[in-house]
């Protein structure tokens, strides 16, 4: 299979326990934590994001009742933006403090990382 390496990850400008809005898809305008980011799928999984339906089996574990539980699901990482408290979902630019890269609005220049 001709396949042509990548070099080098991708960026991924959203961390886990940001908080994003949904901008596209059936959770549009949802916001929620970043639970976990998988990079290299190029996917998140957001609290309370994404949530699908799943048959829990009481065969499995006899503590779970068997029934239907809401799970969340892995989400495009182009589907949620980072929320800059002033302006809302936002692009997301970089700038060096001293020896430390830090995030910022590209709207208003706002530090977005804690
Ligand atoms: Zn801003």
């Amino acid at each position: 299979m001709a396949q042509t390496a990548t070099h080098g990850h991708k960026r991924v400008d959203i961390r886990r326990n940001d908080t994003v809005r949904v901008i596209t898809g059936r959770d549009k305008g949802k916001e929620g934590r970043v639970l976990r980011v998988f990079p290299n799928d190029g996917r998140v999984l957001v609290e309370h994001v994404g949530m699908v339906k799943k048959t829990m089996s009481s065969k499995r574990d006899p503590k779970v009742k068997g029934g239907i539980a809401e799970q969340e699901s892995r989400i495009s990482l182009s589907n949620v933006k980072l929320i800059c408290p002033t302006c809302g979902p936002v692009r997301i630019g970089h700038e060096t403090h001293g020896d430390r890269k830090v995030r910022v609005c590209r709207k208003c220049g706002t530090m977005l990382d804690k």
